[in-house]
């Protein structure tokens, strides 16, 4: 069975390509919207996205977004990475949006999820620098006071804090019961005082990911999102969702990477013919598109799972996306970078950031080993 889209999920998806065309088509137009390949989110397109209804693609319509379904923020998050739009803080924008979706309060709902249909960008941050893949050994502390919450600790590895809105916080509020009890989730406002944001400076430059300071920083009882004590089960139910709207965004840059290398080896020629009409090359390119649209069939099938059956945890399945988008892109790309020989290795060429991108994509929420034991366990294994 093939994907079946929609006319108005197809309408879409050229829609955004269009846009990609027309505002970042061009290496020089990339360069100017991203400070030369450093920035991945700029706030003006954010905004023009926002202006679109894009952002809101699946937010519910009282809230002003336009209550979308999965299968139409999965169109959405591959058209950013396919076209290169600068507006990569969509993806935690995202997880954010469903954490809000499904614990938030009437007013809490109307502030985030209002913002993200303008186009704000929405930060989260579990991990702490001895807490990276055992999430739940968590110590950032948060104390219950008159009227709200005093939060002291550090927090790692956030990604797009320096363009959010809010920073939702993984913290604990209690260390008495087991590592799993006692975490709950706060919302930061960006500028709060006690809160401090540094860059982390990483192969994608400095404004990728940041560390966060938190010393004696007071945000009121409004702030907690769902249960105090119960962030533990808000997060696993957030999983499926955080692992799919990632393998979409990775699906985006494994068909850019593809795109790329395909036309590269159309045009360059060695030897008085198309380097991609070497078998060495094309053998390879033909399992790479293989490959390609394995992964694409994998992702809109579970988006539309999700789709039919909402209620149900997918996290077998999840776990298969995000595994093998991730590994997918980052198999592609570095394939792209070898094809396209020192010209994949130079910067005025895309190739070096898919394949930057491709790198951490099986590092960040949740590596690959930990997808691989979560599979493994939903195989009684
Ligand atoms: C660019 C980037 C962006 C990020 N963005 C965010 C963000 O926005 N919010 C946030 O909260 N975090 C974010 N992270 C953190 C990210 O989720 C963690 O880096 C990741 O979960 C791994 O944790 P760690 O780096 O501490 O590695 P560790 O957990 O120390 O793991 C090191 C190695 O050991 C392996 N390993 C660990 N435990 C096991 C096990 N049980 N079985 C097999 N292998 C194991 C891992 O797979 C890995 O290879 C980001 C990280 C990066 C690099």
């Amino acid at each position: 069975m093939g994907i079946a889209f929609t006319p108005e999920q197809i309408a879409f998806r050229e829609a955004i390509d269009e846009f990609a065309a027309r505002e970042c088509g061009t290496l020089e137009q990339r360069h100017k919207l991203t400070a030369e390949g450093t920035e991945p989110t700029n706030m003006d397109i954010m905004r023009k996205l926002g202006e679109l209804g894009w952002t809101g693609v699946s937010i519910e319509e009282e809230y002003g977004g336009a209550g979308g379904n999965v299968v139409d923020q999965t169109i959405f998050l591959e058209g950013i990475s396919r076209g290169m739009i600068p507006a990569t803080g969509f993806g935690t924008t995202a997880i954010v949006q469903g954490a809000y979706q499904r614990h938030g309060t009437e007013d809490q709902k109307k502030n985030i999820l209002g913002g993200i249909c303008e186009g704000n960008v929405e930060a989260i941050v579990m991990s702490e620098p001895g807490s990276g893949s055992d999430v739940g050994s968590l110590q950032c502390r948060a104390e219950k006071v008159d009227g709200g919450y005093v939060i002291n600790g550090q927090k790692t590895w956030c990604s797009n804090a320096q363009v959010s809105a809010n920073i939702l916080t993984i913290v604990r509020t209690d260390t008495s019961g087991s590592k799993h009890e006692g975490i709950t989730m706060l919302g930061i406002p960006a500028g709060t005082e006690g809160m401090e944001i540094r860059p982390i400076p990483t192969l994608a430059g400095p404004h990728e990911v940041n560390d966060i300071f938190l010393t004696d920083c007071f945000v009121p009882d409004e702030a907690l999102l769902g249960e105090e004590g119960g962030g533990w089960m808000q997060l696993m139910t957030g999983l499926n969702s955080e692992r799919m709207i990632l393998s979409a965004m990775y699906l985006g840059i494994a068909q850019r990477a593809f795109d790329d290398t395909l036309k590269y080896v159309k045009e360059r020629e060695q030897f008085g013919r198309p380097i991609g009409s070497f078998q060495a090359l094309k053998h390879r390119i033909a399992d790479m598109a293989t490959e390609l649209e394995c992964l694409r069939l994998l992702i809109y099938d579970i988006a539309q799972q999700i789709d039919e059956d909402p209620t149900r945890v997918f996290a077998k399945e999840a776990s298969m996306a995000k595994l093998k988008s991730t590994e997918v892109a980052k198999y592609i790309s570095l394939e792209g970078m070898q094809m396209m020989g020192g010209y994949g290795y130079a910067l005025e060429y895309d190739m070096e950031k898919h394949v930057r991108a491709g790198l951490v994509g099986t590092i960040f929420a949740g590596t690959s080993e930990i997808q691989r034991e979560i599979i493994g366990a939903t195989l009684g294994l």
